[in-house]
């Protein structure tokens, strides 16, 4: 047999075969690879631009030693920690390599060919990845539309009216990736209310942190009255962990036992554990990095604003912004070393999402956007 006469598309299951691949931001290292330029800043990956807490690096070099060990597969004392912080039992815990295994686990555990999730359009890229690679179809809703207040935001009536007796998950993110569009606690409510119980509804607060608006709701408050609901969050975003993987849900005693025996058993290594724990103890960190992230929308949307730009207002710590043709200004950055997002894999041809930076980072971008702009 010759390899190349094998037709490993026509092997593969059907949702995969239909799948596009995750569209990551690009590295540091791989710009200045390709466009031979230095000092390279990346605002495209929704990185905390402080970096990890010193707590968190601390906790991390302690348990160096033990690198011979599995971790540990349940997760004990960091399961406490997230316990206690969200006044649960840590039965209600899952722990996931980044909070998107956890979003794969829930696909895994409810969905099959036959049955189907629904998110919206401009939703965050993992939701069809997810649905797609276990054979599920996707029932997706039209957004609000541009002139709204959250323009592109999730329409709550339009996903509603999307579910019908197959639906086993709603994916919700909230605020979304990459509008920056949130929901607010009375109308979530009302929606989740609405659901029939056998929908499993995702709440994805990877940016809860982040959000500072009143009526934000955290809904890893409300599993009592809605067992159907998992709360999904994330060590990536503010505590400034992407590169380790670590995330978890909050949910039902009983859609934790689930989720648990289709993750893998040691899915959370033993250094990110360590590190989520010290990062836990480090509130100091999280407000400084609250802090750079509120100043630093100031400053980008002020910064539109001068260059006449319209943008998406965003709660997270990204910003999408309208520059017309984004895949020319996204060239144009690259050439000046910096990295932004273009999204037009999420149907926003016309905008690119910028990560929201330190003050010095976001006047770097804002020139080179000026730059683009007068060119
Ligand atoms: C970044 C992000 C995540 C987090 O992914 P991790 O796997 O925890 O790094 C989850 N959901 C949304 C909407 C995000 O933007």
């Amino acid at each position: 047999m010759i390899a190349d006469m094998i037709n490993f598309g026509s092997l593969a299951n059907r949702g995969v075969r239909a799948l596009k691949p995750y569209q990551p931001g690009k590295p540091v290292s791989e710009l200045e690879r390709e466009y031979g330029v230095r000092n390279a800043l990346k605002l495209a990956s929704n990185e905390n631009p402080l970096g990890p807490s010193p707590k968190a690096l601390a906790h991390m070099r302690a348990e160096l030693a033990e690198l011979h060990r599995y971790p540990d597969g349940n997760g004990f004392e960091l399961k406490a920690a997230l316990a206690a912080r969200h006044d649960v039992s840590p039965s209600c815990i899952t722990l996931g390599n980044g909070s998107n295994d956890v979003l794969e686990l829930v696909a895994r555990t409810f969905l099959a060919p036959g049955l189907n999730a629904v998110f919206s359009r401009h939703a965050f890229a993992v939701y069809p990845i997810v649905t797609q690679a276990v054979g599920a179809d996707m029932h997706i809703a039209p957004a609000n539309p541009a002139d709204h207040a959250m323009p592109y935001g999730h329409d709550l009536a339009a996903l509603l009216a999307q579910v019908d007796v197959n639906t086993r998950v709603a994916f919700i993110a909230n605020p979304n990736n990459p509008t920056g569009t949130w929901l607010r606690a009375a109308e979530l409510e009302e929606f989740v209310r609405d659901l029939p119980d056998s929908v499993v509804v995702v709440i994805d607060e990877a940016y809860f942190e982040y959000v500072v608006a009143v009526d934000y709701p955290d809904t890893s408050a409300w599993l009592e009255r809605y067992p159907n609901v998992i709360v999904t969050r994330t060590f990536s975003k503010i505590f400034g962990l992407a590169g380790l993987r670590i995330g978890y849900g909050v949910s039902h005693a009983q859609m934790a036992d689930l989720l648990n025996r289709v993750r893998q058993p040691f899915n959370v290594n033993s250094i990110a554990q360590a590190a989520a724990l010290g990062a836990l103890l480090d509130d100091e960190h999280v407000r400084r990095s609250l802090q750079v992230n509120s100043d630093g929308l100031i400053q980008l949307e002020r910064a539109f604003a001068d260059l006449g730009l319209d943008w998406i207002p965003s709660v997270g710590n990204f910003i999408c912004v309208r520059v017309g043709d984004a895949a020319t200004v996204y060239e144009t950055l690259l050439r000046q070393g910096v990295i932004v997002r273009p999204v037009a894999n999420y149907e926003l041809p016309e905008y690119l999402r910028i990560t929201v930076g330190t003050g010095d980072e976001n006047s770097r971008v804002i020139a080179a956007l000026s730059d683009a702009a007068h060119n």
